[in-house]
């Protein structure tokens, strides 16, 4: 799917994690972070396979002691997605990381501030050709970088803490980077990265970190990660909630769908806000829909209207949908009517419905009725509706008259 989001990205140098490229014009990634203590390498494998089920392309697991490093070793081989290992503060477990053969690793310049470390890291990390992630975090920016932009976490810290690491590793001829300066204020993390994507052709991870749990760290998350994809900047991204990690993947996904970013593998569910015109209640049925469609691999975006006054036409360009009629569903694709169903069966038929369309295409389900006849019960039913409602179900019209006699 071409979009003009997708037009406008800005050029990045491509690098590889396992075998999942980003930057460079790749598809945007969506990354996450296992829960689990990573010696559990049981554990972690269960909840990697789930977030990669849920759209994580790459997932990242802390390595903070040795036993998590030996866990990485088993995890690593048998592990569905690109494994990145999480190194805090002890540059000994970045090199412990390298060698359990992890695809890439993360690094705090905030916690591992030692220029000769950095770089033994980085020359470890060339060696074994797996890239890093500079991973700049607003609330751990280094501390001289903190006192030198007066106390205050700024964009401008930010960028210069990543270039400096950036320095060190260009020192050892070290270039397999992407660059991340995340924060939990939107405005410091939109700025922040803005500049760095003029300061710099590594390719960009987007975050913001500590956005919390749902729905407020979905709509933080959105904001700043959506800004900067809509501006051409960020070539993977990561939503970080307060939450199973699997509902970040699902989110990160949702996102770039929603963007045009990355071809669409589930459902885009739409539906009316619902008004006094409903004639059935559009918050269950879409919510059963939803349910029903979740596990399914249906890439069509489908809509639920509360009435077929006006609900066909504002769900026109969807692929299938449903309109409450008198009691009875409308069903349309692409905005042609062609079935009118029973209320209870409203969700069952836009699945099967749904799953043709897939399988056989818009065309042939087109012709598996009679349109000239769904047509015309589809508009016997809309004039009953209008005849038993009127044209004023929500009552504006009575009410300006009385404005009016006033
Ligand atoms: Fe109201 Fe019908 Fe529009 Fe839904 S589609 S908001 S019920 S007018």
């Amino acid at each position: 799917m071409q979009n003009s989001s997708q037009n406008i990205r800005k050029k990045t140098r491509q690098i590889v994690v396992g075998d999942v490229l980003v930057g460079g014009g790749a598809p945007i990634t969506v990354q996450s972070m296992t829960t689990t203590k990573t010696a559990d390498v049981e554990g972690t494998l269960q909840q990697i396979y789930a977030l990669a089920a849920a759209g994580a392309d790459i997932v990242r697991c802390t390595c903070n002691d040795t036993a998590a490093a030996e866990g990485l070793a088993k995890i690593v081989p048998r592990s569905p997605i690109p494994v990145v290992a999480d190194v805090h503060n002890q540059y000994k477990m970045a090199l412990a990381a390298i060698a359990s053969g992890v695809d890439c690793l993360r690094l705090n310049p905030g916690n591992i501030k030692n220029p000769e470390h950095i770089k033994a890291v980085a020359e470890s990390a060339g060696e074994n050709a797996i890239p890093i992630r500079i991973g700049v975090n607003g609330g751990s920016l280094h501390p001289d970088l903190y006192k030198k932009y007066g106390g205050k976490v700024t964009p401008e810290a930010m960028v210069e803490s990543a270039m400096t690491e950036l320095s060190y590793f260009e020192e050892v001829g070290f270039e397999n980077v992407k660059i991340s300066v995340k924060a939990s204020d939107i405005s410091l993390m939109v700025d922040a990265y803005r500049q760095l994507s003029e300061a710099t052709d590594h390719p960009l991870h987007l975050g913001v970190t500590e956005a919390g749990p749902p729905p407020s760290g979905l709509i933080k998350s959105t904001a700043g990660i959506a800004t900067l994809l809509l501006e051409g900047i960020g070539d993977t991204i990561r939503f970080s909630l307060t939450a199973d990690p699997v509902q970040e993947a699902k989110a990160g996904r949702q996102l770039l769908e929603a963007l045009g970013l990355r071809e669409r593998k589930n459902v885009d569910l739409i539906a009316c806000p619902s008004c006094g015109r409903a004639e059935i209640n559009v918050y269950e049925v879409a919510e059963k829909a939803q349910t029903a469609f979740e596990e399914k691999e249906i890439p069509l975006q489908i809509a639920i209207m509360g009435c077929v006054v006006n609900g066909p036409g504002e769900a026109r360009d969807a692929d299938l949908g449903i309109a409450a009629g008198n009691k009875r569903g409308h069903l349309f694709v692409k905005g042609r009517n062609v079935a009118v169903v029973k209320e209870d069966e409203m969700v069952e038929t836009l699945v099967e419905w749904a799953e043709f369309i897939t399988e056989h295409g818009v065309e042939a389900a087109l012709e598996r009725v009679d349109l000239e006849k769904a047509q015309k019960e589809a508009e016997r039913d809309r004039k009953d509706l209008l005849a038993e409602q009127g044209d004023d179900v929500n009552e504006d019209q009575k009410r300006v008259d009385l404005i009016r006699k006033i």
